[in-house]
């Protein structure tokens, strides 16, 4: 029976659920009357329930959908502006005792090179992370609890806070472990990580199953249940994201905004972002035998939807997509990019030549964080580093009730300007820093309608040049 308020996974993700919203999306798709009566519920940018949501998804009528994502774009645009925060992942170690069919670090892959960083390795990497000019990372591992202990996930968060070099430092390492127990999520929280990202990659639990033959992950249950177990830990920002491909995208879809949904009913807030990747290459990874793979513009129409339907929930986009791609989907509704990224253990510090041998996917975006960074502005957004909410205390309910009043974009932006100059002082190529100061100067007169607070930034941004850093709002 549905219920998103209940704390089984197959009640707040119940398989009759979707599929009576899918025969409901299926029977609506070019239903004029209802699909125009969504848009305009939908402008009102609080969001859209599960069943609306997919009915837009579904949505076969030419004009419709090209509404559907001008309101995307335009919802975007409130919400977050023009700011794009950028990130990188970092892998700790890809032992693994799972066996995820879809991904190279499955215990049975005997080929791939396995690899776990000592401390020292760890610092090389947040070093070389940092001489690029990133300041918020995702921390990755395989789930292994002989080798990748909750102790060994504590010490090395430790490592990369503590890593300060010349003007770098990490200020928020968001972590994308295993389901665990809550003790330990209290022990993240307690480490002062940023969101705890657990990917669901299918919702469907016949597949989820049959994708996850062996290791503890087999248990959908247990996975599906574990944003509530972080959230009895004290963790207050959690993130989703489902593997489209693995499952038929409208499923995912459908249960994703009921996970959304049912941590908003029992917690009181949804999640703090949603991550789509689609599935990639990788070593034993071919992606062509799964036969849910979708296309450019369907991945395109998926982002517009969410977009939507959540409107408050930051989205994020890895290099597993290619510059085209990401630049379509930069307008219809991700607020969050990864840039230079190396999905290998080890895979920044250049000293290690071992790196390639063992990614955990294809990067299909491969440019250095200085090209993004230039790219981002030349097609119209500001490129941010920001960190501030977490480290001002504004997670969970609390960011939530100032990003649905869209207050959020008063600190979002002159972060950005704040973070990107910290960036063109101490990283970025001469013709970066050129582009980077036009375009700082022209942002800056956005605020000549309050000289006191442009006065404030000017300020931050002359004490930036005299060397000082980390200002925020
Ligand atoms: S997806 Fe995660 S849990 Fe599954 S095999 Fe890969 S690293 Fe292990
Ligand atoms: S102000 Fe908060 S929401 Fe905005 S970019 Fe910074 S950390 Fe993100």
């Amino acid at each position: 029976m549905y219920n998103p308020k209940s704390l089984k996974a197959e009640e707040f993700i119940d398989d009759n659920e979707i599929q009576e919203t899918l025969a409901y999306a299926e029977k609506n798709k070019s239903n004029v009357k209802l699909i125009d009566e969504i848009i305009e519920k939908a402008k009102l940018r609080k969001g859209l329930p599960h069943r609306d949501a997919a009915v837009l998804l579904a949505c076969n009528i030419k004009e419709k959908n090209e509404e559907i994502n001008k309101l995307a774009e335009q919802i975007k645009k409130d919400f977050y502006g023009n700011r794009i925060v950028l990130f990188a992942p970092l892998y700790l170690s890809n032992y693994c005792i799972n066996g995820c069919v879809y991904c190279p670090y499955h215990a049975k892959n005997k080929h791939i090179p396995r690899k776990k960083m000592t401390q020292e390795e760890i610092e090389r990497e947040v070093i070389a992370l940092q001489d690029m000019g990133h300041k918020r990372i995702a921390v990755e591992t395989g789930e292994d609890p002989v080798n990748n202990p909750i102790e060994y996930i504590l010490e090395s968060l430790k490592t990369i806070y503590g890593v300060k070099h010349k003007n770098g430092a990490i200020r928020r390492a968001n972590v994308n472990i295993a389901a665990t127990t809550v003790e330990n999520y209290r022990k993240l929280k307690e480490a002062g990580i940023g969101t705890y990202i657990l990917f669901q990659e299918t919702y469907n639990k016949e597949r989820y199953e049959r994708l996850h033959p062996t290791g503890p992950k087999h248990n959908y249950a247990y996975h599906t249940e574990a944003m509530d177990r972080a959230m009895e830990g004290g963790i207050d920002d959690v993130g989703l994201g489902v593997l489209f491909g693995l499952s038929t995208y409208m499923y995912e879809f459908v249960g994703q905004l009921m996970h959304a949904e049912h941590l908003e009913a029992v917690h009181g807030v949804g999640p703090h972002t949603i991550s789509v990747p689609r599935i990639r290459p990788a070593d034993d990874i071919d992606p062509t035998s799964f036969e849910n793979g979708i296309d450019d513009d369907t991945f395109c129409k998926i982002v517009a939807c969410i977009r939507i339907a959540v409107p408050y929930t930051g989205m994020i986009c890895s290099t597993r997509e290619s510059k085209e791609t990401r630049k379509r989907v930069l307008h219809l509704g991700i607020s969050q990019i990864s840039g230079a990224s190396k999905t290998s253990v080890g895979g920044y510090d250049k000293a290690d030549e071992t790196e390639e041998d063992s990614a955990q996917f294809d990067v299909n975006d491969t440019r250095t964080l200085d090209e993004v960074m230039k790219w981002l502005m030349e097609i119209g957004y500001l490129p941010s580093f920001c960190t501030a909410c977490y480290r001002e205390g504004r997670t969970g309910e609390r960011f939530m009730k100032i990003c649905k009043s869209k207050q959020i974009q008063n600190c979002c932006h002159p972060n950005a300007m704040l973070t990107l100059k910290e960036y063109l002082e101490d990283y970025a190529k001469p013709e970066t820093k050129a582009v980077g100061e036009k375009l700082i100067a022209k942002e800056l007169e956005t605020f000549n309608d309050n000289p006191t607070f442009k006065a404030k930034v000017q300020e931050y941004l002359k004490k930036i040049e005299q060397g000082e850093r980390d200002f925020r709002f």
